[in-house]
């Protein structure tokens, strides 16, 4: 044990050495990384006609040998995109790492339905698309590469990658690492591709490559809107702003634990971590002394003014003629501040904090910036409302309609069965952290490609499949 973690030790000093050197840290050989992407494209086409001609048994065994190196190297892609990227958790990125690895659906996924009765035999199967163009964010990069790769695999496909430029060489990185663990597992080169020099203008390339089947996003809205107005087959994973709404009836301190570490998990930079959180006033200063007692600083309203300064841009737009008010006042985030902890964004209004601090918590407005914008950052708005009514009300409104994820504290069904109605998110976490939808410390299969825009929903390799019906006439029925 105490080799490996040497082992993993030296790697992660070399691969960081090489990055900071302003290398791509390189395994041996391109590995799926090419200088064009015709040329990653062309690799990538070559490389889905020699999967096709594979048994599904053998596509199984190339999905477990990329779960294998992904698990080995978690600590690596992990300490590489906190330090190209600059933002999250170490320590917290390798369980996404570890999850997106082992919980990702495989081959299993792909299930065939047939009809058989008088005239014969039909059945439904699940086929690839051929190249898919999959663009990933620079807040979960390698968990992406890693769900993407797999899901993507064990539907039959290659793939193409237009990774994020702020975690490019960690990704290139990654991409190399899977691909060689395919190429030892004696499966076909280049199955998984990229370029040297990701980029928007490629990623637009890509999106219009007629080699390229299918486009997957997982990013804000303008890329979400980008492969959705390609004329492709797309599937949109876009925004979040994940409301907790807590209750009277809620396990206070359990639901109190919960955010503070469902906000924290990665700096907040995960789409489905809490944002806000909408609390009935009768039990709102007793929530926040628990979430002060696991992890949560509280600010002053002074300090929340200092930190609106800090951490979001401001824009005055004028309104047109004939509108009440002369301007409107819009926000954007100061990207500087995405995914850094609690005590770097404290540091910088002069609060010093110990390392168990992980959220920085705040009274506020229901139309606060800090509530309506989606940070990726550590801080967490409490709102205070007169009931549960007014707090689903809210908690729909501040979602905006990117029926994303939503979390709810209580112990009422009724009060929980009226949230889930109404918000009508992609994922509903009911008391845990909501990392629980994901398949952390919750049921199910992860995922970290959450398509509400398109409707997939918790993507897995039979989203990237195509329904082919297969008719046989008078035989193979014995009903
Ligand atoms: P981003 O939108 O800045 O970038 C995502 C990817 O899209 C990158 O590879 C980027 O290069 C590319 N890109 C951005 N704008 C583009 C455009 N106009 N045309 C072509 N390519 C473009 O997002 P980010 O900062 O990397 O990630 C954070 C965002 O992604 C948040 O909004 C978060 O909620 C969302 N996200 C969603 C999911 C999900 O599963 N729904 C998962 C992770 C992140």
């Amino acid at each position: 044990m105490i080799q490996e973690q040497e082992l993993i030790a030296k790697i992660t000093a070399q691969v960081i050495a090489q990055m900071q050197q302003g290398q791509a840290a390189a395994v041996p050989e391109h590995y799926g990384v090419f200088d064009s992407i015709d040329g990653a494209v062309a690799a990538a086409r070559k490389a889905y006609q020699s999967l096709r001609a594979l048994p599904l048994e053998k596509r199984e065994q190339l999905v477990g040998a990329m779960r294998k190196t992904a698990y080995d190297h978690a600590e690596i892609m992990a300490e590489m995109a906190v330090t190209e990227s600059g933002m999250g958790r170490y320590s917290d990125k390798v369980i996404k790492n570890r999850t997106a690895a082992l919980k990702t659906p495989g081959t299993e996924d792909l299930k065939t339905r047939a009809w058989s009765g008088d005239c014969g035999l039909t059945l439904v199967e699940m086929g690839p698309y051929g190249v898919i163009g999959a663009i990933t964010p620079t807040t979960n990069p390698t968990e992406t590469l890693i769900c993407n790769g797999i899901g993507m695999i064990a539907a039959g496909n290659a793939v193409f990658f237009s990774p994020h430029p702020t975690a490019k060489n960690t990704s290139i990185w990654t991409i190399q690492l899977l691909n060689k663990a395919l190429v030892e597992a004696g499966g076909p080169p280049n199955l998984l591709t990229t370029v040297y020099n990701p980029s928007i203008a490629v990623a637009n390339a890509m999106m219009k490559h007629p080699d390229v089947n299918m486009l997957v996003a997982t990013g804000g809205p303008g890329v979400v809107k980008a492969v959705l107005s390609s004329g492709k087959k797309a599937i949109g994973a876009g925004a979040g702003n994940p409301p907790a709404v807590v209750d009277e009836t809620a396990d206070l301190e359990k639901a109190a634990k919960d955010i503070v570490a469902g906000c924290s998990f990665d700096n907040n930079l995960p789409c489905i971590a809490e944002k806000e959180v909408i609390a009935v006033g009768s039990i709102a200063d007793r929530l926040m002394d628990y979430m002060v007692r696991n992890g949560a600083y509280k600010i002053t309203p002074q300090q929340t003014a200092e930190l609106v300064n800090l951490l979001l841009t401001v824009k005055e737009e004028k309104m047109a003629e004939g509108c009440t008010a002369k301007t409107k006042r819009t926000y954007g985030i100061n990207k500087d501040y995405v995914g850094k902890s609690a005590q770097c964004i404290l540091s910088k209004i002069g609060v010093t904090v110990k390392d168990d601090i992980r959220v920085i918590l705040c009274e506020a407005e229901a139309d606060h910036p800090f509530v309506l914008e989606e940070l990726m950052m550590p801080v967490l708005p409490v709102v205070q409302v007169k009931d549960v009514d007014a707090a689903i009300e809210l908690a729909v409104r501040v979602e905006h309609g990117n029926r994303h994820t939503a979390v709810m504290h209580s112990k009422n069904v009724d009060h929980l069965t009226r949230m889930a109605r109404a918000i009508d998110t992609t994922i509903f976490v009911k008391n845990a952290p909501s990392y629980a939808g994901i398949g952390v410390g919750g049921e199910g299969y992860c995922t970290f490609t959450i398509a509400g825009p398109t409707g997939e929903g918790l993507t897995s390799p039979r989203s990237f499949t195509r329904a082919r019906r297969c008719v046989l006439v008078d035989g193979f029925s014995i009903v």
